[in-house]
């Protein structure tokens, strides 16, 4: 699983070191932006926490990933982008993947300082439709709200992990080529030349 702040990196990460692996990413930012987008009831629930910066309570979001995670894909292995970002969250996924038979082989955490994260977010813009827009939750007060979330919330996990020997911190300050030959060093797979 990928751990770090908003703005350190973990979704491009995510996509490229899956790519790698041959398993599927599952972010659950992007599960719920996917939900806001088509209106669904969880969209409609989740959005207003999303726009506030908080996070979605632990039974909605546990309760999705359960149900990803449980999908035939990701039966031989997974990415876990976002997820978990409480230690309850934590916990009942250790539950879920015993059900499943299953566990986390390595969580690395994108470190990255906070000024740069800020001046990160404020300037990313997602291509939608043919157009470059800035999310919702990308605007400076929400952005000061999610990284206080992180402090408080989810970099609690960095020690919860430690303390399980599966946490490898990744300096994520460089190139995105950098960063990613970083995290397979970590894994143990050396990054390929030339790959993307
Ligand atoms: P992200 O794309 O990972 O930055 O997530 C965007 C927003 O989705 C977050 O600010 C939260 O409101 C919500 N979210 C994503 N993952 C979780 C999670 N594991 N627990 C609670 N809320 C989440």
């Amino acid at each position: 699983m990928l751990l770090g702040p908003p703005g350190a990196g973990k979704g491009t990460q995510a996509q490229i070191i899956a790519g790698r692996l041959g398993v599927p990413a599952i972010s659950t930012g992007d599960i719920f932006r996917a939900n806001v987008s088509g209106q669904t009831e969880l969209g409609v629930k989740a959005k207003v926490y999303m726009d506030a910066g908080d996070l979605v309570p632990d039974e909605v979001t546990v309760a999705m990933v359960k149900d990803r995670l449980a999908e035939p894909d990701a039966k031989a292995g997974f990415l876990l982008d976002g997820f978990p970002r409480t230690i309850a969250q934590a916990e009942q996924l250790r539950g879920s993947l015993e059900q499943l038979g299953q566990h986390l082989d390595r969580v690395l955490e994108l470190v990255v300082e906070e000024d740069e994260l800020v001046r990160r977010l404020s300037g990313r813009r997602m291509l939608v439709d043919g157009e470059w827009v800035q999310r919702d939750d990308d605007k400076p007060e929400t952005v000061r709200r999610r990284l206080e979330v992180y402090r408080e919330q989810t970099a609690p996990l960095s020690g919860f992990y430690e303390g399980e020997g599966l946490l490898s911190r990744i300096d994520a300050i460089g190139s995105i080529e950098e960063v990613t030959d970083r995290v397979m060093t970590a894994l143990g797979t050396p990054g390929r030349p030339g790959d993307s």
